[in-house]
């Protein structure tokens, strides 16, 4: 049977407590107990259903969790205040001092800085490596590795990692396949490929409205209950839980997710062809000329499309924060980080979200000083959008 994503988000049936449609926002940081015996059961993690404090969890913030869950088949999920405050716990709950991980090189600028600069200090070191290769990732397998840390597409280069292959290897050697989903939202579900733990910062096209941070882990059951352990879980000693009311506002965007991503991948698609026919350099999973297009198209849910990033190279950072500046000053997008806003944002990666990585290890790994990522929002007329940008294209002199 084919896996149904957004399916799966809306047959869960939550009812607010008073009959609301929407469940009812859960505005406490702490719950009573009707017997202290329970409070002590809590504590001990033995009484299922009951909540103790906000940092452990919230009505609100389970609900979204399971809507997380649903989406990606995993038996349960957490929420976070923010992408890194799921991902950083989560690699920490897996490693102990002397312990090594497999990470893709081109990965999100943050979660690359603190597998670089921030983890060895805890005597946790990382071997970054081309997720595309194999045999390079096998290689670099050592008696100490645990983890092996990719992004389905990466940022900001659009690799496309090939999970299912990578949940082959990571089994056979006893790792765990931790795949950062947040730029391929329903397009591409990584559990169902056999990863084992599948991270998204809501921040992004989850939530879409650009106006809070998020994040979730969505894995198995035991997985959940020892991050949010009371006594080692790192989600709730690290302490980036989710507010309550935000949890609530996110799974209310949740429910549009699936029209949003299809308008965002059917724009990209279109502007990325059309400029890839101009002769521009566009870099983009649904083109045929993208080395990882086959390998998306086997792993992707039908409808969903190849998601609404992609980047152009413009030849130089001069040019491109002309266009982009123009683009901006005719209001075809706003000239900001992140993804996933009604509207179009740009940036140029090398001096902003990847500045984290070093000049040469950015050459090394093509990451050129004239790219322009593009997050493609959702305009209902892209046709205009695209003649409006090739006209500041040719201002700028780049056509
Ligand atoms: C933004 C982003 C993150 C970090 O999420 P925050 O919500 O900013 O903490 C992690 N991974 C990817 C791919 C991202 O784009």
């Amino acid at each position: 049977m084919t896996f149904k994503p957004a399916n799966n988000i809306q047959d869960l049936q939550y009812f607010g407590e008073f009959g609301g449609v929407n469940p009812s926002i859960s505005d406490s940081s702490t719950y009573t107990f009707l017997s202290a015996k329970t409070m002590f059961d809590t504590f001990e993690g033995n009484a299922d259903g009951c909540y103790l404090y906000s940092r452990h969890s919230t009505p609100s913030n389970l609900y979204l969790g399971e809507a997380l869950a649903a989406m990606e088949g995993t038996e349960t999920a957490n929420v976070a205040a923010s992408g890194m405050g799921a991902i950083t716990p989560t690699i920490l709950q897996f490693c102990r001092a002397g312990d090594h991980i497999i990470s893709s090189r081109t990965i999100y600028g943050g979660t690359y800085a603190f597998l670089k600069n921030f983890a060895p200090r805890l005597g946790i070191n990382t071997s970054f490596v081309d997720i595309t290769k194999l045999d390079i990732v096998e290689a670099s397998i050592t008696s100490e590795t645990k983890i092996i840390y990719c992004e389905s597409v990466s940022n900001p280069l659009l690799e496309v990692a090939d999970i299912k292959a990578l949940a082959i290897l990571a089994k056979k050697h006893n790792l765990q396949l931790l795949v950062d989903n947040t730029f391929s939202p329903l397009s591409i579900s990584p559990a169902q490929l056999g990863a084992n733990v599948v991270l998204h910062s809501l921040t992004k096209f989850i939530n879409g409205s650009s106006d809070t941070m998020g994040g979730v882990v969505c894995g198995s059951r035991e997985l959940i209950d020892s991050l949010r352990n009371v006594n080692d879980g790192a989600s709730m000693l690290l302490g980036a839980s989710m507010d309550s009311l935000r949890a609530a506002s996110i799974l209310k965007n949740m429910r549009t997710l699936h029209i949003r991503i299809k308008q965002h991948s059917h724009n990209a698609l279109y502007l990325a062809e059309k400029f890839e026919a101009l002769g521009l350099k566009t870099v983009y999973p649904g083109l045929a000329s993208h080395p990882g297009h086959k390998l998306f198209k086997a792993m992707m849910n039908e409808d969903y499309g190849y998601g609404g990033m992609f980047t152009i190279d413009v030849g130089n950072i001069d040019k491109a924060n002309e266009l982009m500046e123009l683009m901006q000053e005719r209001n075809l997008g706003y000239l900001a980080v992140s993804l996933g806003f009604y509207k179009t944002l740009f940036s140029a990666p090398g001096s902003s979200t990847s500045s984290e990585i070093p000049e040469e290890e950015q050459v090394e790994m093509g990451l050129t000083d004239g790219l322009i990522r593009f997050s493609i929002g959702l305009d209902a007329d892209i046709a205009r959008t695209f003649e409006m940008m090739r006209t500041c294209m040719t201002q700028v002199g780049i056509l």
